[in-house]
């Protein structure tokens, strides 16, 4: 361990932490901390770990069809592999089963108190003060924001939706596919959850039909036999410019024109969106299960008008149409936001206020846990600096207030909300490197989080502990 930056002794009195939600953002935060000697508690809606990937978890936009999309193999927390015998794209029972896991290995547990939503946040002095859904108040020296960005859907309104008679829900209310049984059923959007659903529908409804309003890429699971994610993992260093134009030409040879299905050719090149890795959805509508539809103009009484002027008879509208992003705990003044994302440093640290972070407010074109792992370990990196009264945290202060990077790797992403804080995996890493090595604080290593493993002061996630009000 660097001298410089080591722990005090005493430092475990001095300051503890409050992370909000012990999903597998909140878990990444809280190993982070620990290996640093940073206390903290955290809190958790509901009742155990696991975050979107516990089906139960009410408000979950969870599905039991639902399977990663990373692969496995580059998808995991740092030095903590999923079984060997899980499938190259693990199900999401199998993933929630690996993120209880994870907190069991680490110990994390004792530091989580379930059943208690953070109701409120708020600074107070030099502190924050966190008040409870049961109206219990504490003081805390930080609070890191871990509470997810799928809680609140986003639901568009149609043309002549009033006249409907058939059933409208969002995705984030759909579990699975007997809802479907005897229906046409109709599903808005062609992200990863829409394409799934779409599936689901093709085995399960009488008709099933996909309304797509832009022309997007669909990359196969698997190329040449290996997840497509491995696959690109070994061309990083092309320039990504050349990477679009190779990927370009494998996917016209291994998924061929998509126009011939009803959809629309890309407006953009690959890459420039969230990758939809699905190619069971091009199974479907290559044999008639789910046909491909336009943009929706309008709905009337048991029919949905297209902006082509075709209408089908639908009996269930099912809205793949993503979230609002919130923290609906914290009053609007205390993150900026832009294009409905919070504006923040690296996507993690609060510009305007000290000693308030985010962690998993950024989407990002691959698996988000090891990632996880490396900001977590900024965020901790920069804690353990203040604490210590190292000169490199001041510096880090004047970086959160200024600098601006780009972090696209030189990809145009597409000018939407939802790619305003999207984040290159590549640029982002060697960013964050080259600013973490600047402050003198150490990359994350294999076999750090080791002494954590099995240690024997298990205690009951405890009552709340930081300073009464
Ligand atoms: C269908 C689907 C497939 C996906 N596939 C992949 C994939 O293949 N690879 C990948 O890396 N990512 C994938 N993701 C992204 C996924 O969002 C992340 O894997 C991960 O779950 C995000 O973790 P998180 O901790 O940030 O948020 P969440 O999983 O949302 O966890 C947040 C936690 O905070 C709690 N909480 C919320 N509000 C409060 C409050 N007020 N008080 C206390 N607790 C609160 C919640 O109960 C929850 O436990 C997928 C997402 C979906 C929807």
């Amino acid at each position: 361990m660097n001298e410089k930056i080591a722990v005090r002794p005493n430092s475990k009195e001095s300051g503890v932490y409050c992370i909000v939600g012990a999903g597998p953002a909140g878990l990444s935060m809280a190993r982070s901390l620990e290996s640093k000697g940073i206390p903290f508690h955290i809190f958790e809606k509901h009742s155990n770990v696991g975050g979107i990937w516990d089906i139960d978890n009410p408000g979950s936009p969870m599905y039991e069809s639902a399977h990663f999309i990373s692969s496995k193999y580059l998808s995991n927390y740092v030095d903590f592999p999923m079984p060997e015998d899980y499938p190259d794209y693990p199900s999401n029972r199998q993933i929630l089963a690996y993120h209880r896991a994870f907190a069991k290995e680490y110990d994390l547990y004792k530091h989580i108190r379930f059943n208690t939503s953070v109701r409120s946040i708020e600074k107070k002095g030099s502190k924050w003060s966190v008040t409870l859904e049961n109206g219990e108040t504490a003081l805390y020296e930080g609070v890191i924001c871990a509470s997810g960005i799928t809680w609140s859907p986003n639901v568009p309104k149609f043309p002549g939706q009033d006249t409907f008679r058939g059933e409208i829900l969002h995705s984030v209310k759909y579990k699975e596919l007997s809802l479907f049984r005897g229906k046409r059923v109709l599903i808005v959007g062609a992200g990863n959850s829409g394409c799934d659903i779409a599936c689901d529908a093709g085995v399960a409804a009488d008709q099933a039909f996909i309304s797509v309003r832009r022309g997007y890429y669909f990359i196969p699971k698997h190329i040449l036999g290996m997840p497509a994610d491995v696959f690109g993992d070994g061309a990083h260093w092309i320039p990504n410019w050349f990477s679009q134009w190779v990927f370009g030409i494998i996917l016209k040879f291994l998924v061929g024109d998509l126009t011939k299905l009803g959809l629309r050719a890309p407006d953009h090149k690959i890459f420039e969106t969230h990758p939809i890795l699905n190619d069971q959805l091009i199974h479907n509508l290559r044999h008639g299960d789910v046909i491909a539809k336009g943009d929706i103009a309008r709905l009337d009484e048991e029919y949905v008008e297209f902006q082509d002027g075709s209408r089908e008879k639908i009996d269930l509208i099912v809205l793949a149409t993503g979230y609002h992003w919130s923290i609906p705990y914290m009053n609007e003044t205390y993150f900026e936001w832009k294009n409905g994302r919070p504006e923040l440093y690296l996507t993690l640290f609060n510009r305007n206020y000290e000693n308030l972070y985010a962690l998993g407010y950024m989407e990002t074109d691959g698996g988000a846990y090891k990632m996880f792992d490396e900001m977590a370990n900024l965020i901790s990196s920069y804690i353990e600096a203040k604490r210590n009264g190292d000169a490199s945290a001041e510096k880090f202060e004047r970086l959160i207030r200024s600098d601006r990077p780009l972090l696209n790797g030189g990809i145009k992403y597409l000018n939407t909300g939802r790619h305003s804080v999207y984040v290159n995996q590549v640029a982002f890493k060697k960013y964050r490197s080259k600013i973490q090595k600047k402050m003198g604080w150490p990359e994350l290593k294999t076999g750090q989080f080791e002494s954590l493993k099995k240690r024997n002061e298990f205690t009951k996630p405890g009552e709340l502990v930081g300073a009464k009000v």
